[in-house]
């Protein structure tokens, strides 16, 4: 039987980190080991053939740009549509981790399976868990049926809709909250629970239209400005009106509990919409969403995080632009 490939892009990232010590994991630096050089380092994968590795990007995903996105999302798309591909994965920090899969989930939406894996141990490590990261990943990517933006991370596969970072140390550091994992990759198989991820959204454009109007809007510089502000004890409408008048253009705030604003900052952001400013309301907490009631005034995330109802606004707001 003919195998088809896997694609392995690189971002950087700790699982590429470098430590002057084995025994020190945290006072590292991401982005330093090449994602051929990762892969080479796994005499398994080495092994096994059929891998088609390529650096995209070698940053600290903390730093993660627009300009990164976009490449990302190009080169994602130009290797699903190729037909000796099986599957993408993407090695990447794990700090904005869920932002990028979210962001490819809803650009690309794609039929076969997109994972991203990651690190909490740099690979100069004593112990790295990289390298057993990145083998569930390639069984993720090469699993019949397996479709969409995932992350695996400690042996638990999490959809990119619902996946968030949870731990700054241990090395399962990611819940998929109230939605519990996609599956458990066990021993290079897979324990299946859920659906795969599918795209919620309608849109008029193609991939490959969106892909290249990101790439546009990147290099120009006119990806939509939309900031994220939060309620707490004493809050105020400063930040929102300081950043109208910087000219945002979406704001997502992340409430308490089930959407609750502080009254200033809740007449701030009315303000603001007043001014066409799209407003979004998303909740703090880790699990649950804002569950609106009739007559609410200002939108809530559809059961987003906070940063990843910023994206949706970001590509809402580009598309309508686009075709205004
Ligand atoms: N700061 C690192 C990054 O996100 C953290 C990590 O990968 O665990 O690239």
């Amino acid at each position: 039987m003919q195998h088809k490939n896997i694609v392995i892009l690189g971002t950087g990232g700790t699982i590429a980190g470098k430590a002057a010590s084995a025994s020190d994991n945290i006072g590292y630096t991401a982005a330093q080991v090449g994602v051929t050089q990762l892969v080479a380092a796994i005499p398994a994968l080495a092994a096994a053939g059929h891998l088609l590795v390529e650096q995209v990007a070698q940053i600290d995903s903390k730093d993660m740009t627009f300009a990164v996105w976009a490449h990302l999302a190009e080169r994602v798309h130009y290797f699903l549509a190729r037909d000796d591909v099986q599957g993408v994965v993407i090695t990447h920090g794990t700090d904005t981790l869920e932002e990028t899969a979210y962001f490819l989930q809803t650009v690309l939406d794609p039929a076969k399976p997109v994972v991203l894996t990651c690190a909490m141990r740099p690979a100069t490590s004593l112990v790295p868990d990289g390298p057993q990261n990145v083998m569930d990943a390639l069984a993720v990517a090469g699993h019949a049926g397996a479709r969409g933006v995932t992350a695996v991370c400690a042996g638990v596969v999490h959809s990119a809709l619902d996946v968030q970072k949870v731990h700054s140390y241990q090395l399962d550091a990611f819940s998929s909250g109230d939605a519990g994992p996609v599956a458990y990759v066990e021993e290079g198989a897979l324990r299946v629970l859920r659906d795969w991820p599918l795209g919620q959204q309608k849109r008029g454009l193609h991939a490959i239209e969106l892909v290249a109007l990101l790439v546009e809007a990147a290099a120009g510089g006119t990806w939509p400005r939309v900031e994220i502000v939060m309620n707490y004890a004493g809050a105020s409408g400063a930040v929102v009106d300081a950043l109208c008048h910087a000219g945002v253009q979406g704001l997502v705030v992340a409430a308490t509990g089930n959407g609750t604003l502080h009254h200033d900052l809740e007449a701030a952001l009315l303000r603001a919409q007043s001014q066409s400013v799209s407003i979004v309301r998303a909740t703090r907490c880790v699990n649950g969403r804002v569950l609106s009631k009739p007559g609410e005034a200002l939108a809530d995330s559809r059961g987003l995080s906070p940063v990843k109802a910023r994206i949706a606004l970001m590509l809402r707001l580009m598309l309508s632009g686009s075709q205004a």
